[in-house]
């Protein structure tokens, strides 16, 4: 699809590491499926996995955790 943010480049399905805070809280998610934009590298998420970083963010902003890196699990 057209990126929606440079409207020049094409976005490409692709892996990319999403960070995420929470309050004090860094959340770091390697390896999520994403849209990728050749041209400005933006990412677009689809809605499941936006919703499971997101998910992630929230429970480790509610453990107190500082900074968690983990793997994006399919
Ligand atoms: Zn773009």
């Amino acid at each position: 699809m057209k990126c929606s943010l440079c409207k020049s480049g094409e976005t490409k399905p692709g892996k990319t590491t999403v960070t995420l805070q929470r309050g004090d809280s860094v959340v770091v998610i390697r390896a999520v499926p994403a849209e990728i934009c050749d041209d400005c590298g933006k990412y677009f998420l689809d809605e499941v996995p936006a919703r499971r970083v997101y998910g992630v963010a929230e429970q480790a902003c509610a453990r107190q955790v500082e900074v968690e890196i983990l793997r994006y699990a399919a």
